[in-house]
């Protein structure tokens, strides 16, 4: 078991890499620590699994090192770093009984018999697999097969790390919620640093105590699943977690009062010292965003109301711009004219994407 530490860490699958766009990982720093439940969340292509592959040792970084507690391991062998991985797409021995994989990284590592066979059961049982453990895996569906290849990355109990990259995918959308929760469970159980690689805002949210969240080769927020929600540190978080996602509104930030094409917004924090960038945006999240009768407040223009299940929301037009805003409960919405109301705590303001501090106004707590 160990803290992973990534040092000045970056990547390019070309040689002699020129640009920032030549990296498939822009530089990280980052300390994951022993015994967490991480999520690495970011869309197709963000780089992720080359993350992962960096960790396990599959591919040697262009730049930087990877500290296991102190031990620089960088440039030692997967086999010898002591980290399982589980991929997304199952692998198995189809020739072995399901015992027989399960078993199989234990008799690697000389583990005695008794005690491996006594682990073999316990991960079984956790993942359902008891009833198959005397059949060949290959008469399996790709569901039974991925739950081997679970099982196979948790049967040892001396590993530094567990990497999952996206190992949910070819299961059954029924079977992905119980199995989320068994490695929820495992983990509470053997303390062992978990990072759980995903596109899934719902299973990172759920599985995870820290979400670190990729963007374009970069990790842009480490957080947990609140840090996330109240304070985005870049744009993208907003946009890519929540639903609807957060709303970016351009804007122009004048002292402590931001303007929506000629609508003012009262801010809580001043931004005197704006950072000179091409792109000044305001960000709320829709559950911050009230509907109201057409008075006090912003006036919008209705363009629907979408019922979501746990509350309404509707899009709304502001000059232009599309705002997406909660609809309360007690609200009867007639014709398209309605106003809206910000709650002054949960606005934000970015420059060219990054989270801008501001300073608290005078005369007032921060
Ligand atoms: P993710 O797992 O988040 O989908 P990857 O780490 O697979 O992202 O890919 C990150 C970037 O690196 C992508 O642009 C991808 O095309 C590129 N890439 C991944 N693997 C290789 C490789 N073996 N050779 C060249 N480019 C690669
Ligand atoms: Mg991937």
């Amino acid at each position: 078991m160990a803290r992973i530490t990534l040092d000045h860490l970056a990547h390019a699958y070309k040689p002699d890499p020129q640009t920032p766009q030549d990296y498939a990982l822009k530089e990280i720093n980052h300390v994951w620590s022993q015994g967490g439940a991480y999520a690495l969340l970011g869309p197709s292509g963000c780089g992720k699994t080359t993350l992962l592959n960096i960790i396990s040792g599959l591919v040697r970084p262009t730049r930087g090192r990877i500290l296991f507690d102190d031990r620089d391991v960088t440039d030692l062998a997967t086999e010898a770093r002591n980290i399982a991985q589980v991929f997304q797409f199952p692998v198995v021995y189809d020739t072995m009984t399901v015992r027989e994989n399960l078993a199989f990284p234990l008799k690697n590592r000389r583990v005695p018999k008794d005690r491996a066979t006594k682990r073999v059961e316990e991960i079984a049982h956790l993942l359902d697999l008891t009833p198959v453990l005397s059949r060949k895996a290959s008469n399996l569906t790709a569901d039974m097969k991925q739950k081997i290849s679970l099982g196979r990355g948790l049967v040892r109990p001396d590993v530094a790390a567990i990497l999952f990259d996206e190992p949910l995918t070819v299961i059954d959308p029924h079977l992905k919620w119980q199995l989320r929760s068994t490695l929820k469970e495992i983990h509470r159980a053997l303390d062992i640093t978990m990072i759980y690689v995903t596109h899934d805002q719902t299973e990172a949210l759920t599985f995870a105590d820290k979400v670190v969240v990729m963007h374009d080769g970069a990790v842009v927020q480490t957080g947990t699943p609140e840090e996330l929600f109240v304070r985005p540190a870049h744009t993208f978080v907003g946009h890519f977690i929540g639903s609807p996602g957060m709303n970016i509104l351009p804007c122009r930030v004048e002292g402590a009062a931001a303007y929506l094409g000629k609508e003012r917004v009262a801010l809580q924090r001043g931004y005197l010292n704006l950072p000179k960038s091409e792109r000044i945006e305001l960000g709320i999240r829709p559950e911050f965003v009230r509907l109201q009768p057409r008075g006090a407040g912003l006036p919008v223009w209705i363009r629907r109301i979408d019922d979501i299940g746990r509350a309404r929301i509707a899009r709304v037009d502001l000059d232009g711009r599309t705002i997406a805003a909660s609809v309360p409960e007690n609200l009867s919405v007639s014709g398209d004219e309605a106003s809206l109301h910000l709650d002054p705590r949960h606005i934000h303001i970015y420059a060219d994407g990054h989270l801008v501090a501001g300073e608290p106004l005078e005369g007032r707590a921060a």
